[in-house]
């Protein structure tokens, strides 16, 4: 997949610009969700869990720093969702111990806020940047080149 730009009005919509990139992930890939508050970063990890069909609720791990959704596909058995958007230091990442998880091959990454890690996690396979204007929601995908 290469970069892509979608707007989005409701949060169906999100959830299925989010159910089309799942289909493109592999094990490994680790995500990065960056724009504000209520621009539909946990709404976009919804639609992908969904699609990998997870059937429990996908809560925001803005409390917890993460939650993890088992799933059966053939390659992905788990997605890892982050949110680092409480963390008063990056210093609090290390006793997360998130290099164990992040990048394993059986599991894809989604992390918000992964500003505020300042570099102390892996780097992304992707990005997607949202922007909100009312209930217009504009997802950028920003696929670096794999070498
Ligand atoms: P974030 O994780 O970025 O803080 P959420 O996904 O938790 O954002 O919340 C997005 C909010 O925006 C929800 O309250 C949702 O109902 C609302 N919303 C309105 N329009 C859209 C849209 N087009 N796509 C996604 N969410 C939308
Ligand atoms: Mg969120």
């Amino acid at each position: 997949m290469s970069n892509k730009t979608y707007r989005t009005s409701t949060e169906e919509e999100t959830k299925s610009v989010a159910a089309e990139f799942a289909s493109t992930l592999n094990g490994g890939d680790v995500v990065f969700l960056s724009g504000d508050l209520g621009s539909g970063k946990t709404t976009f990890v919804r639609g992908v869990a969904e699609m990998f069909g997870f059937k429990e609720p996908v809560r925001s791990p803005s409390f917890t720093i993460v939650n993890r959704y088992p799933v059966e596909n053939s390659t992905v058995k788990r997605i890892l969702h982050v949110d680092f958007y409480r963390l008063d230091d990056p210093s609090e990442i290390v006793p997360l111990a998130l290099e164990e998880e992040v990048g394993r091959p059986d599991t894809v990454t989604f992390i918000e806020w992964p500003e505020k890690a300042e570099g102390r996690i892996s780097e992304a396979s992707q990005y997607i940047v949202f922007v909100a204007d009312g209930d217009t929601r504009t997802i950028t995908l920003l696929v670096p080149p794999r070498d």
